[in-house]
């Protein structure tokens, strides 16, 4: 089985993709995290993404269009994938159309997490994850039992993303509005998006997606 979730930065997409992952067996595909690991390790890639990203800007259509490419072929997808994070633009919506014919391959489910911008600026600007296990916390929404210890891990030290700063994220919901919103009346008009509400409690959310998703396992 093979999703696209999409919805604006902080909708909760990538916590949302990860236990789709779990519950059904398939492989998170996450161009944020992906460009992220590029910037870690100190690539060229790395250094044209570090910049935009900071931004709040687009990472370029092609680059991003090679490396989930080259990502969906390996083996681990074969399974089955979400795709969070992609695709960000009309171009890219067609490329993976493209893509996919190629590959003989195709999307099953479009969910969009809808969600109220105001309310994210909140949610992003106080999230912030442990460097150990990746579990992810919030100044108000979450914090962890022991203050400045892992829940799940024990760890000690946390990061923020440097893009979640509230300029930034004004940068990255513009970018949404204008470049993605697109995208998702494209999946509508093909009548193969559904909605989800976004401000409801995260396992209310979870529960919805796979409602939406169903049996389709595998
Ligand atoms: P995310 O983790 O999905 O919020 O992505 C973080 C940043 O990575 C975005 O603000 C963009 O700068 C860049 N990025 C992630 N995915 C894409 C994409 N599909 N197209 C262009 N830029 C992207």
């Amino acid at each position: 089985m093979n999703l696209i979730l999409l919805g604006p930065p902080g909708c909760g997409k990538g916590t949302q993709a990860k236990r789709l992952q779990e519950t059904h067996s398939i492989v998170q595909l996450s161009t944020g995290d992906m460009l992220r690991a590029e910037v870690g390790s100190g690539s060229d890639l790395g250094a044209q993404a570090k910049e935009i990203i900071e931004a709040g800007g687009l990472v370029s259509d092609d680059i991003i269009v090679s490396m989930i490419s080259k990502r969906i072929d390996q083996e681990d997808c074969e399974a089955g994938f979400i795709l969070d994070g992609f695709p960000r633009t009309m171009p890219q919506a067609e490329a993976l159309d493209e893509m996919l014919d190629d590959k003989g391959l195709r999307i099953d489910h479009v969910l969009e997490i809808e969600v109220d911008d105001a309310a994210m600026v909140k949610r992003i600007t106080g999230r912030y994850s442990c460097d150990d296990c990746g579990a992810g916390y919030h100044d108000e929404f979450k914090m962890p039992a022991v203050d400045g210890v892992c829940d799940e891990c024990g760890g000690t030290a946390f990061t923020r993303r440097a893009d979640d700063n509230e300029e930034t994220v004004r940068e990255r919901l513009a970018a949404y509005h204008d470049q993605t919103a697109p995208v998702a009346e494209y999946y509508r008009g093909k009548s193969n998006l559904t909605g989800v509400d976004g401000m409801a409690a995260i396992d209310e959310v979870t529960d919805k997606l796979n409602q939406i998703v169903g049996s389709d396992r595998g």
